[in-house]
């Protein structure tokens, strides 16, 4: 298994192995597990956008912060548009999203190399793409839902990083985390000529089913469009764990009919 499931005060985090190898981040991935909201956001709710109450949800965030290590005041948030476009993170944006009010929008990925500059995306089936090059000490979380995906939110987030911090391809590793599987991600005609238009060879990833339905795989479309670019295979990382087939411990919005609650991934850089 290439994660481990932690228990800390009672919240439950996913900590994905290849990441607690590297001695400067710090990371998580929460589950619904240790927080205060009621059905149907049972229990740890982080969805701002979800009509749990506000309370609740800067609890739980708190919660969740203490559990992977991180301070809750200096998170930097993403407000996810499914689109492609990534933020540059730097200690000037500490806090945004929560202790101060966010000066920008519509954007899906962020990436840092500042120290104590926690980063935060949130997620309830969409794909949670970890980066960390351990090189050049930088880090990046992108949000790929389906569309994300077709747009390649994954190579975008990796080439600024190369942009910004002088990565090298071969350095980055990306943890594909918990998110809907293929088993439980049915899609029609028109999500599928979207990848067709942007992915040369969709058969890896999409099998066709009766009725014009399609079974789409966001794990492997991410990491085809990742290994585009010239990431290394022992470099992309799947979790394998499917949200859709696990609501005792995720949110899915596609099997909670929408009527959910949300997760979130964390990094940040603390060496
Ligand atoms: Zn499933």
């Amino acid at each position: 298994m290439d994660f481990k499931i932690i228990e800390k005060d009672g919240v439950k985090v996913v900590k994905f192995k290849r990441i607690e190898e590297i001695p400067f981040v710090r990371h998580g991935f929460s589950t619904r597990i240790g927080g205060v909201s009621p059905e149907p956001f049972n229990q740890l709710n982080l969805g701002r956008l979800t009509p749990d109450s506000p309370h609740n949800i800067i609890e739980n965030t708190k919660r969740f912060s203490k559990a992977v290590g991180v301070n809750f005041d200096d998170l930097v948030a993403s407000d996810q548009v499914h689109k492609d476009q990534v933020k540059v993170v730097t200690a000037e944006d500490k806090g945004k999203g929560f202790t101060r009010d966010m000066d920008f929008d519509s954007i899906d990925a962020l990436i840092t190399n500042e120290r104590g500059v926690p980063l935060i995306t949130y997620f309830a089936d969409c794909v949670p793409l970890l980066m960390v090059d351990p090189h050049q000490k930088a880090v990046g979380l992108a949000h790929a839902g389906w569309s994300g995906t077709v747009l390649k939110i994954g190579q975008k987030t990796v080439m600024k990083m190369l942009e910004e911090y002088q990565s090298r391809l071969e350095d980055i590793i990306v943890v594909i985390g918990p998110s809907i599987g293929q088993c439980c991600y049915e899609v029609s005609e028109d999500v599928v000529e979207k990848f067709n238009m942007n992915f040369t060879d969709t058969s890896t990833f999409v099998i066709a089913k009766d009725g014009g339905k399609y079974m789409l795989d966001l794990w492997e479309a991410n990491r085809v469009a990742l290994k585009e670019i010239g990431i290394q295979d022992r470099n992309i990382v799947k979790s394998r764990i499917c949200t859709g087939c696990n609501t005792d411990l995720y949110f899915s919005h596609r099997f909670e009919k929408g009527n959910t609650g949300r997760m979130a991934s964390i990094i940040e850089i603390i060496l």
